[in-house]
């Protein structure tokens, strides 16, 4: 892993939230005044085809990554776009569970549940 490899992903680990691109950039800079957004953009993809970030698509608004690749549950403003991970203690079944409920006919792979909202910021 190269230098501003590891420097990516502890800027995605150490936000505790769920950046885009630009905010990571952003970050970045004031650490490695020579990163490139391309590169932040290239590495990122990276770390996310290897399974070490979790890559967060939705129709509108900008990617976001997640330094929990696992899969879990988020809470995403509808105004902002802001992301944050929604407690495990909500009562969201699990794969097990939503198999179950499907009469045992798929095999479920992962329940990655989107609550939207409007956060308080945006109200
Ligand atoms: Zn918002
Ligand atoms: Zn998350």
């Amino acid at each position: 892993m190269t230098q501003q490899r590891r420097a990516i992903l502890d800027a995605i680990c150490g936000r505790g939230s769920h950046p885009s691109a630009d905010e990571l950039y952003h970050d970045l800079r004031q650490r490695l005044p020579r990163i490139s957004l391309a590169t932040v953009y290239r590495n990122l993809e990276t770390l996310a085809s290897s399974g070490l970030v979790g890559k967060l698509e939705h129709g509108c608004g900008q990617r976001r990554f997640d330094g929990n690749p696992g899969p879990h549950h988020h809470v995403r403003c509808v105004c902002c776009g802001r992301i944050e991970d929604l407690r495990q203690d909500m009562g969201v079944p699990d794969a097990e569970g939503i198999g179950r409920q499907l009469g045992g006919r798929y095999r479920v792979v992962s329940v990655c549940v989107d609550v939207l909202v409007v956060c308080p910021g945006c109200q």
